[in-house]
């Protein structure tokens, strides 16, 4: 959105952004690496908490980003419309560890697309690299997921903060230059 209607001087972009995938995939620590560099190893369901807003610096231009977690909602499989509304970036996100969470992913595209009515920024992410040891997703399999549904795609870890920042920030700076 451009600045036409804010109240400060300057441009001013906030952007929202939505982080789905299946429950205990890490989403709210992501969340919380990112915006307050905290992880919790016994997170539960954290009611309450709707979004995190982070900024960052682009072409001088302080850029907002909303996030929003789930809460927990996912595990019955009823994340609201109001929670897509308005996003114009997802972080859609899966346990390298567990299969079956990279299974979900197309249907959490599905559910996505049939929310949002406007491009929407798409970074696939294989969380929980820090355990390759137990590595049940290919690498190979993360990326032509991404190629053939047109996604940027990272492995990423909210235990040692492998590339949290980075998988974040691709996807702020892709929804600014979409508007910009
Ligand atoms: P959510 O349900 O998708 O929000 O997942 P959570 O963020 O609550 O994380 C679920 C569990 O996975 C918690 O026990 C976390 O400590 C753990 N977890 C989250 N991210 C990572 C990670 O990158 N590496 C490891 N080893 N564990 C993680
Ligand atoms: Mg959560």
């Amino acid at each position: 959105m451009s600045s036409s209607d804010d109240e400060g001087s300057g441009e001013e972009y906030l952007f929202k952004v939505v982080i789905i995938g299946d429950s205990a995939v890490g989403k709210s620590n992501l969340l919380s690496r990112y915006a307050r560099n905290e992880f919790n190893m016994h997170s539960k369901a954290t009611i309450g908490v709707e979004f995190q807003t982070q900024s960052m610096d682009i072409d001088g231009k302080e850029v907002k980003a909303q996030i929003w977690d789930t809460a927990g909602q996912e595990r019955f499989r009823a994340v609201t419309s109001a929670y897509y509304r308005g996003a114009v970036g997802a972080l859609i996100v899966y346990d390298i560890t567990r299969r079956t969470t990279f299974d979900s992913v197309g249907r959490w595209l599905e559910e996505l697309n049939t929310h949002s009515d406007t491009t929407v920024a798409r970074m696939l992410v294989g969380n929980k690299c820090d355990l390759e040891n137990i590595r049940d997703v290919s690498v190979e399999e993360g990326k032509s997921l991404a190629e053939a549904e047109g996604l940027f795609f990272m492995e990423t870890s909210a235990l040692d903060s492998t590339n949290v920042k980075k998988a974040f920030e691709i996807v702020i700076r892709e929804i600014y230059s979409n508007v910009s």
